[in-house]
């Protein structure tokens, strides 16, 4: 049977659009390292919207006061171009469900998305009860999400290790009580794309009132098949995909979204005309933006987004190429938004440039916020040829996110030579005002530096991560630095760009420091978070 052939005998062959159901806010977030503050899920959320995604989920509003701020911020602020469904997640317990709808509730489209698991080794081990009160919660919950809103969406997690049977009980009381989207998630990553498949169309057969809703998948990659089997639920029917900008997610991760998105569009032809909204020349900006604030980078051949995925080394193929794109490119690089450095600004560039380069970016920056980016811009002209579109997106997430209330770095100062150790001084003006300063004789510059911050703060935090990148290629490339701390318990992390890299990984471990501060003074959760979630 042909693929449009199976899809024809799918449960919503009328429908051909598919809906993204983004997660890297909630799922993405969950990977270890990640400590995403309200700013920086905020400006990922914006670029969600600009991208088109129809869903997002932006976190687990009972898990923290974090989580709920970034939540309610998002859902009152992101609108524009066009308003995305804002969903929380719930388990399903009220005090979660009430937390998830005073997150949400100021977004012009909220949906409240609950769970409960289905499996046996889930509802034995870790829930500790039994298939009647699974039942029970569900119904409840979704009863008391629909009390507050019309969109509401379910899942039974850890489906795909469930009784088919089961599932199928559990998927009909979420309907009767009023559930919009049926979400069928893979939580461990276990399934085969056939098998998935299968499981889907047999859960169509005891639920017809599936038809009435929308079906949704969330795959994990496991086995390195969360985008085929999340393909494989589209042609049974789902017409929701879950997933994660560079497929990040819990432990392998989730489906790719960049990888689902170019596949139904670069084969719309032959399955049967599926494709989602997503506007895919903004998916390189958005694998860039997510990379640089989760610090998670994208392997050089990762599919559509990596830096290779468009480069032909061979001989033969280049050659092929030069002659005819088609002979070894499945898809155009402008179409996935790699090569679009249209914009290039020099130093003799003024304030308005700056401002319609911004803008043609999709920033609307005025007033202080354009002072300081073209403060910023004109540091950077000054040392840098040509300041392009990459340049000014890592400037933006940069400068312009909101001050996080900490550490500043006033100054720094470093001797490095070959034959003595570096030698560091630094300022660091503190959370209360004051001017502290700090010395350190490090084993190189930048380790001296950081351990001269340590002395100014009079704090020892672990270094859980440190990164450094360049922005864009050639010797006067910006450089980028991402770093990951953890002070009692409680992680942060920042992020810098300068021409100087050592000023960016002075600038980022300060950052980093302020946000993993802030957390230590937020009350700690006394249930603790969720072991798990789908
Ligand atoms: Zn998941």
């Amino acid at each position: 049977m042909s693929i449009p052939e199976q899809i024809d005998q799918g449960a919503n062959a009328a429908d051909r659009r598919v809906l993204v159901f983004d997660t890297t806010l909630r799922d993405g977030e969950q990977s270890p390292g990640i400590a995403l503050n309200t700013a920086e899920k905020l400006e990922i959320a914006q670029q969600l919207a600009r991208l088109g995604v129809d869903v997002i989920e932006a976190g687990f509003p009972i898990t923290s006061p974090g989580d709920f701020e970034a939540v309610q911020t998002i859902a009152r602020e992101v609108s524009d171009p066009a308003p995305p469904i804002i969903a929380g997640l719930a388990r399903t317990h009220v005090a979660d469900i009430d937390a998830a709808w005073e997150a949400v509730r100021d977004a012009e489209r909220p949906r409240i998305h609950t769970f409960i698991s289905t499996s046996d080794i889930h509802i034995v081990h870790q829930l500790q009860t039994t298939r009647e009160d699974v039942k029970g919660q569900a119904r409840a919950a979704v009863a008391h999400a629909k009390r507050y809103l019309e969109d509401v969406e379910f899942s039974p997690m850890d489906a795909t290790r469930s009784e088919v049977e089961f599932t199928a009980e559990v998927v009909k009381i979420a309907i009767e009580e009023g559930a919009t989207t049926i979400n069928i998630p893979d939580t461990v990553g276990y399934a085969m794309p056939h098998e998935f498949q299968a499981f889907l169309a047999r859960l169509y057969e005891l639920v017809p009132e599936l038809r009435d809703v929308t079906l949704s998948v969330h795959c994990h990659d496991d086995l390195g098949l969360a985008v085929a089997n999340s393909f494989a639920g589209v042609l049974a029917g789902a017409r929701q995909v879950e997933c994660a900008v560079n497929g990040i997610g819990e432990r392998a991760g989730n489906a790719s979204l960049e990888e689902i998105v170019m596949l139904l569009r670069t084969r719309r032809a032959d399955v049967g005309g599926l494709d989602t909204g997503v506007n895919s020349r903004e998916l390189a900006r958005t694998s860039r933006l997510v990379s640089r604030l989760t610090g998670y980078p994208v392997q050089p051949n990762k599919a559509i987004v990596g830096r290779n995925a468009f480069a032909h080394e061979s001989g033969i193929h280049q050659d092929g190429v030069l002659k005819e794109r088609s002979t070894y490119e499945i898809m155009d690089a402008t179409t996935v938004g790699l090569e679009s450095n249209s914009i290039v600004l020099g130093k003799h560039s003024g304030r308005h440039a700056l401002h319609d380069a911004l803008a043609e970016m999709g920033f609307e920056v005025d007033g202080q916020a354009l002072n300081t980016a073209f403060k910023r811009f004109k540091e950077i002209a000054d040392k840098k040829k040509a300041v392009t579109a990459m340049d000014l997106e890592a400037l933006m997430s940069d400068e312009l996110r909101g001050e996080i209330p900490g550490y500043t770095l006033e100054w720094f100062e470093v001797e490095a030579s070959s034959r003595r150790p570096p030698h560091a001084r630094v300022a660091v003006r503190l959370p209360e005002g004051e001017l502290a300063e700090g010395s350190f004789t490090g084993d190189g510059p930048i380790d001296a530096v950081l351990a001269a911050i340590n002395t100014a703060v009079g704090m020892h935090p672990k270094l859980s991560d440190f990164k450094i990148g360049a922005v864009t290629e050639g010797q006067d490339a910006l450089g980028e630095v991402s770093v990951v701390v953890e002070i009692e318990g409680r992680s942060g992390s920042g992020q810098a760009v300068s021409t100087d890299i050592i000023e960016a990984a002075a600038r980022a471990y300060v950052r980093a420091l302020s946000v993993a501060r802030a957390r230590t003074l937020e009350p700690r959760d006394a249930a603790g978070l969720p072991a798990t979630a789908p």
